[in-house]
């Protein structure tokens, strides 16, 4: 370790090497979840020394763990305890590098945190895609390399559909230049399609041109109780309908969160009193209120009609409408609860949603009838996050250490196959990290993991690119 760290000095110097106590910061995951171990941190400044830093580590036969903001959820930026891998975080490419609205692309470095990207967008009326509760710490590099979903997805598809072009430093040192602003390029294999998603597992990603798209700088928005939650579908088929691209979000918001908010992060008012178990949080966008207002109201009138809404509030001032999605950002059971809670990431077939969610509660309550469940979701995406406390009850429920292993293994054996069942997917956003290598080998055929296995020896047959994450080899 002394001489690779010195060789990495030399190189990089003192700003691009960290080490010792500072190392800390980088070794647990910003809610906590997931820690490791390291004792090098690299930070580099450009392309050319993530190249250096590869070829260091290469020669010393030491792994690298690529990271970002670090709020990934499933544990894919820190290194496993021991592994010996040093850590590069990108945080210091943060530059961006060209804005153009008249291509509507920008082009960034890997470390450029998602809302000054947002900022950078808005300030030439144009509108950038990726945007979830983490806008303010996770970064281009990490948001790629996940495949990051969040809140705009039904409007403009994950981040694999925002990517125009990439450069990334290959295992081997090498750099691939596919920096390209291209809409249309049918010249043979999309590569960068392999690292979106790819977790830092055969490259690392440097620079990225992204889409971006008309700014509709008006909102709003309607948090409304669903009145009948088996036909849930048709209250998102009406908005659809209604809406049209005008739709921007459609967001399943459980009754007890949206209640616990408010007690719970003071900052942020009660937006209606209400006792139903489920809520929808709708927003509506275009560049003309009158507008916006009118489709909203529709959806609003025809809905009740329909008996399809409950009790309702729309918001009529930036103010209101800012208290709303700060609610949804908090919804997340692990910013309400203590305790242990085990977690999915399911996505299904949009029409299955409450088939889904029925089942899969009905599933944790027969296991565990103490339990707390939790889901939440982005309903125009089919993705339902779960959270069950095993203990269930108190403030999110203490769970029995001695038991834990037992029941988390039941639990998620259970659900993952309720998951499959429907078709759907146990890693809809957040990706795979460590915590769903081995479950994912159930997901996926032989053929398909093998085809996986082959893609991350062909480009990393030593197994020095973020061991042990996504796929083993
Ligand atoms: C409050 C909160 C809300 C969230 N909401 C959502 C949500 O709605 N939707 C959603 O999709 N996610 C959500 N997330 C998860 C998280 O923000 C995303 O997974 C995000 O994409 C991770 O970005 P990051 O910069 O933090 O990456 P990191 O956590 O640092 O890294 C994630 C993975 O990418 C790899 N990586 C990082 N940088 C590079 C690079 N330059 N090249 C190659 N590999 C790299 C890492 O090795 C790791 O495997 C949320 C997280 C939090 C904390």
């Amino acid at each position: 370790m002394d001489k690779l760290y010195d060789d990495l000095l030399a190189t990089l110097g003192a700003k691009g090497v960290v080490q010792g106590n500072d190392v800390k910061t980088y070794l647990t995951d910003l809610q906590g979840f997931h820690s490791g171990s390291a004792e090098i941190v690299v930070r580099p400044a450009s392309t050319e020394e993530v190249v250096a830093t590869v070829k260091i580590c290469a020669k010393h036969n030491v792994a690298i763990v690529p990271q970002a903001g670090n709020t990934g959820l499933c544990g894919g930026a820190v290194p496993a305890a021991g592994s010996g891998a040093v850590i590069l975080s990108v945080s210091r490419m943060n530059q961006i590098l060209n804005i153009d609205p008249q291509c509507y692309a920008i082009t960034v470095e890997a470390g450029v945190i998602l809302q000054a990207v947002h900022d950078a967008a808005n300030g030439v009326d144009r509108a950038f895609a990726m945007d979830w509760g983490a806008r303010g710490s996770a970064m281009v590099g990490g948001a790629i390399s996940t495949n990051g979903g969040g809140l705009n997805v039904l409007r403009y598809g994950t981040a694999r559909d925002q990517v125009l072009g990439l450069e990334v430093v290959l295992p081997d040192g090498k750099v691939w230049n596919g920096l390209r602003t291209l809409r249309k390029d049918a010249s043979g294999y999309d590569l960068k399609q392999l690292f979106i998603g790819g977790e830092g597992t055969i490259g690392i990603i440097t620079k990225a041109c992204l889409k971006l798209h008309p700014l509709q700088p008006i909102d709003q928005s309607m948090l409304g109780e669903v009145a009948d939650f088996k036909r849930l579908n048709q209250l998102f088929g009406l908005a659809r309908d209604i809406g049209g691209d005008g739709l921007s979000a459609f967001e399943l918001l459980p009754g007890e969160g949206v209640r616990r908010v408010p007690q719970v992060k003071p900052a942020i008012s009660p937006p209606m009193e209400s006792d139903a178990e489920w809520c929808i949080l709708v927003r509506f966008s275009g560049r003309d209120a009158e507008q916006v207002e009118s489709q909203l109201m529709a959806f609003f009138q025809q809905a009740l009609d329909r008996e399809l809404l409950g009790n309702a509030i729309i918001s009529q001032s930036i103010a209101q409408e800012e208290n709303l999605w700060h609610l949804r950002d908090e919804i997340p059971a692990e910013n309400l609860y203590d305790g242990k809670a085990i977690k999915w990431d399911a996505s299904v077939p949009i029409d299955q949603v409450t088939e889904f969610i029925e089942q899969a509660k009905h599933l944790v309550l027969t296991l565990r009838p103490q339990a707390r469940f939790y889901a939440f979701g982005h309903i125009g995406d089919g993705n339902v996050h779960i959270l069950v406390f095993p203990g269930g009850d108190g403030d999110g429920g203490e769970i029995d250490a001695s038991d834990i292993d037992e029941i988390c293994a039941e639990l998620y054996a259970r659900m993952d196959q309720l998951i499959w069942s429907f078709g759907g997917s146990i890693c809809a956003e957040h990706g795979v990290g460590t915590e769903n290598v081995e479950r994912l080998t159930g997901q996926k055929s032989e053929t398909e993991l093998q085809m996986m296995r082959q893609i991350k020896r062909l480009f990393d047959p030593d197994g020095r690119m973020n061991p042990g994450k996504l796929i083993s080899m």
